[in-house]
């Protein structure tokens, strides 16, 4: 390992009061997110946040695990995709550079496909169908594949990948990462606690038709939430 100053941040821990990007090793990256049934004001206020951080960091699409919400959604400035499913991708391949606000400073190119079809839901929990191309297609399946957990450099031929310098890069944030666990100021488990909660909150959660004795643990959806169909 190189022995100059690390030149990324160190990795940042998950802050659901003031969402911020986590960056890679962080577990939550790698996590398969939940598809959401119920949009809630909570939800509304921390998308507006991604959306937030999105400009800020003059970037192009956010998936919420990328500010440890374990929720398949991903954001652009100006729009909004809940339990997004490429439908098909066609058109042939296109490589370009990509980056991603979880990992600043590394910019490699990855091939993806020309045009997608995506179908998602909106904030109003209404269906979405769009067929996108250019760069839009590239931002799409970035962020699908952050929903699964996946990574741009897990797109990238392992040879092409060895020699673009990124291991030395991603090494730093390795090594910070391992230094965090080892000083004990993360608890890991807590925080897995924490995204089985979050998940639970809105991945499990339908409309009650059914259930007439009263349960005190049971909510009552209020006005201002939305149910979400999953595709
Ligand atoms: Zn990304």
């Amino acid at each position: 390992m190189s022995p100059d100053k690390p030149t990324i941040d160190p990795v940042q821990l998950v802050n659901l009061d003031q969402l911020r990007v986590i960056h890679f090793p962080h577990p939550v990256l790698m996590a398969q997110c939940g598809e959401v049934t119920r949009v809630d004001a909570q939800l509304r206020d921390w998308i507006s946040q991604m959306q937030a951080l999105v400009a800020q960091n003059e970037g192009l699409g956010l998936a919420a695990n990328q500010v440890g919400l374990p929720y398949r959604i991903f954001v652009t400035q100006d729009e909004v995709y809940i339990n997004p499913v490429v439908k098909n991708m066609t058109g042939g391949w296109t490589e370009h550079p990509e980056g991603c606000l979880s990992l600043p400073g590394v910019y490699i190119n990855v091939k993806r496909h020309k045009k997608v079809k995506l179908q998602a839901y909106n904030l109003q929990g209404e269906e979405i169908n769009v067929t996108v191309s250019g760069m839009k297609a590239r931002v799409v399946q970035h962020e699908v594949d952050h929903l699964n957990g996946l990574m741009f450099f897990n797109r990238v031929d392992p040879d092409l990948y060895m020699n673009l310098g990124m291991v030395a890069k991603i090494g730093v944030l390795e090594d910070d990462f391992a230094k965090l666990l080892a000083s004990g100021d993360y608890d890991v488990q807590a925080e897995m606690e924490q995204q089985m909660q979050l998940r639970l909150a809105r991945t499990d959660w339908k409309p009650d038709e059914t259930k007439s004795t009263p349960d005190e643990s049971a909510e009552e959806p209020a006005a201002e939430e939305v149910e979400v169909l999953v595709p």
